[in-house]
């Protein structure tokens, strides 16, 4: 029984530095985008815009 909740503490605790990193990753992504003004990422569909100002998958607008 120690083993086990061992285990479900090590996965849940994996699972948040995921979540932290993830977050962290896109925020600097984000501040990435503010200042490219060529290349965005669709606040939709994640897609990365190379080039234009509308999604060419979903047809949202630039923000
Ligand atoms: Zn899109």
């Amino acid at each position: 029984m120690g083993l086990y909740l061992f285990i479900i503490f090590a996965i849940f605790t994996a699972l948040i530095g995921m979540i932290v990193y993830v977050t962290g990753k896109n925020k600097k992504e984000d501040t990435y985008t503010d200042l490219d003004t060529e290349e965005w990422d669709c606040p939709e569909c994640g897609f990365h815009v190379q080039a234009g100002d509308k999604c060419i998958y979903c047809d949202t607008e630039k923000p």
